[in-house]
């Protein structure tokens, strides 16, 4: 039965049920109300008047008015007859009362109504008992019958609290436990309901739901498992290594190629925490360094030496986080990082032939060039013999040339020299002017030359600094050369040494042509020289010097306005 349907019977039975009982008190009641009502207008009121009529017929014949008396109350008794034999003692009293009327010393017609008098209350009497039994038994069946009716009223409305909530209450209870669980992705949850009421038809609807939802999830998971194997053969058949950690920093996976390189079985590494394996494997510990949590959002690039495939190896160690959004969430949630280690072994060796190559082409060119020179010299002696003046122009002509490419042989073999560690740095207390005395000296020619003013400025009380006064008087030569080179005629180029904190910065400021901002960030790389920039450069002077500084733990940068100048400068510790 339908739920609906349930309610309207049972609601419906206790109103009627009310109904019937209401009903019945109200009929009983009223029946009770017509036997009092005919007690009191059938028998009470033939009682009184026959009374008075008894009262009035002892006054007579004294009291005239007696008469009168009588003749009313006999008038309302003839109009009052209810009960049988009534009519014969109200005929009985009329007919004697016409005698006394007549004769009001008829004691014989007065004992003759006296006694009829008596007949009609005697009659009257029996029937007020008989009335009061009938109403009694009328009290009775009353008090049973809505006794029975209230016990029923009771039993009905008693079960129906019993049953009516549970059989509502218990189907919602079932369902929400079972929503519960379909929330809890146990979508093998199942409701049945007997009956052929809401709930079953509720029930039937949630079976096919979950159904679908179990369906629909098998299918997912069979596609996340794929998609999960795929991702997984990929990383696996991936040239570099590659590590995964979570964000409790454990092992969640590490490819073949990973496994080859560290000589670990897959069983050493997964699950394991970072710092665990990291303690009880140099390896390990360089490939975890700086993988850490929470995440910074940094990613750091490292060259890590790992002797491998029978040979010593380079690896270039990339840390990236991984950072999700949360389904129904909006921040970003670090949920761990992968380690990438790139093979650049190829490279480093090219790198290393190359480096080989121009060390060795440079340094042979240096003997020949040094020769070329040489020979100049002696040409320009008068000693050896006269030149005209166009001889003289073109001499001066491969001077330069050989000056500029002895520059850049030297340029070549110190850049091969940085790249091959075969300079060693000597840091130590330094004295500043000598450092900047030896940039002057060397840019002196070529300042003059383009009338450019060298302007330094060293502040107040800065004497030393640490430094390998050799490369840093290099860098400064380099840095004074390249701010008359790229600066305008007739301008001045300042050398200035300043105490900012612990550190003295070195700058030297041009007025000429800038640098371009988009060019800004890659003046430093290797052999990169600025699109149209003057010709002759090597592209190496800058990284060279970075180089240098950054070896002895400072710190290099330009800025610079286009068209207006630049300003390269550099931090070293003050000693
Ligand atoms: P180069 O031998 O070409 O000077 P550098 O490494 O010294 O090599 O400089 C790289 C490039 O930076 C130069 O080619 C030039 O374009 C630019 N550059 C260097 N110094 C200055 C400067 N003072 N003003 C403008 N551009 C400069």
């Amino acid at each position: 039965m339908k739920i609906k349907t349930k309610l309207i019977v049972a609601v419906g039975t206790l109103f009627l049920m009310v109904f019937l009982l209401a009903a019945l008190s109200g009929w009983y009641i009223n029946q009770l109300k017509k036997d009092t009502n005919s007690i009191l207008a059938a028998n009470y009121n033939s009682l009184l008047y026959t009374r008075n009529m008894l009262l009035a017929l002892d006054e007579l014949p004294r009291d005239p008015q007696a008469f009168i008396r009588f003749q009313e109350n006999l008038t309302k008794q003839q109009h009052n007859i209810t009960e049988v034999g009534e009519r014969e003692a109200t005929g009985a009293i009329a007919a004697y009362f016409e005698a006394v009327k007549r004769d009001p010393d008829n004691t014989a017609a007065k004992s003759n109504i006296r006694k009829a008098s008596d007949d009609l209350m005697r009659l009257n009497m029996d029937a007020i008992a008989l009335k009061s039994g009938i109403a009694d038994q009328t009290a009775e069946d009353a008090i049973i019958i809505l006794s029975v009716a209230g016990v029923l009223c009771f039993v009905v409305a008693f079960t129906l609290l019993i049953n009516l909530p549970a059989n509502v209450a218990n189907p919602i209870r079932k369902l929400t436990a079972s929503i519960k669980q379909i929330a809890a992705e146990n979508y093998r949850e199942r409701v049945h309901f007997s009956g052929g009421d809401e709930f079953s038809e509720l029930a039937r609807s949630f079976n096919t739901m979950a159904e679908k939802l179990e369906e629909y999830s098998e299918s997912r998971l069979d596609d996340v498992l794929q998609a999960k194997k795929r991702i997984e053969t990929l990383v696996d058949n991936m040239h570099d290594p590659v590590i995964g950690v979570d964000e409790h920093r454990q092992v969640i996976f590490i490819n073949e190629e990973a496994l080859k390189v560290t000589a670990l079985r897959s069983a050493d590494v997964l699950n394991k925490s970072v710092t665990e394996l990291a303690l009880h494997n140099d390896l390990l510990r360089d490939i975890f360094k700086d993988v850490d949590t929470p995440a910074t959002g940094q990613q750091f690039d490292y060259t890590i030496k790992i002797y491998a495939d029978k040979k010593q190896s380079y690896f270039e160690k990339d840390v990236v986080d991984i950072n999700i959004v949360p389904t129904g969430e909006q921040a970003l949630k670090y949920i761990g990082q992968v380690i990438i280690l790139k093979n650049i072994t190829p490279f480093k060796e090219m790198d290393l032939a190359k480096t080989n190559f121009i060390g060795t082409v440079s340094h042979e060119f240096k003997t020949p060039i040094a020769a070329i020179q040489m020979s100049v010299q002696l040409l320009r002696n008068d000693r050896i013999g006269s030149l005209n003046g166009e001889q003289k122009q073109l001499l001066e002509g491969i001077k330069e040339d050989s000056d500029r490419l002895l520059a850049i042989t030297k340029e070549l073999l110190t850049m091969t020299q940085v790249d091959s560690g075969a300079i060693q740095l000597n840091v130590h207390e330094s004295a500043v002017v000598p450092m900047l005395e030896y940039a002057v000296k060397a840019n002196r020619v070529a300042a003059e030359h383009k009338q450019v003013v060298l302007q330094v400025t060293v502040g107040d009380g800065i004497e030393k600094v640490w430094a390998d006064n050799e490369k840093t008087a290099w860098v400064l030569t380099n840095f004074v050369s390249n701010a008359i080179r790229y600066s305008h005629e007739n301008t001045t180029v300042q050398i200035r040494v300043d105490q900012v904190g612990h550190r003295i910065r070195f700058s030297v400021i041009d007025q000429g042509q800038g640098i371009e901002p988009k060019y800004i960030d890659r003046i430093f790389e290797r052999y990169f020289r600025v699109p149209g920039a003057r010709r002759g450069g090597t592209g190496l002077g800058l990284s060279i010097s970075k180089e240098f500084i950054e070896a002895q733990g400072g710190e290099i940068s330009v800025e610079s306005e286009f068209g207006a100048g630049s300003c390269f400068f550099f931090y070293l510790k003050s000693a």
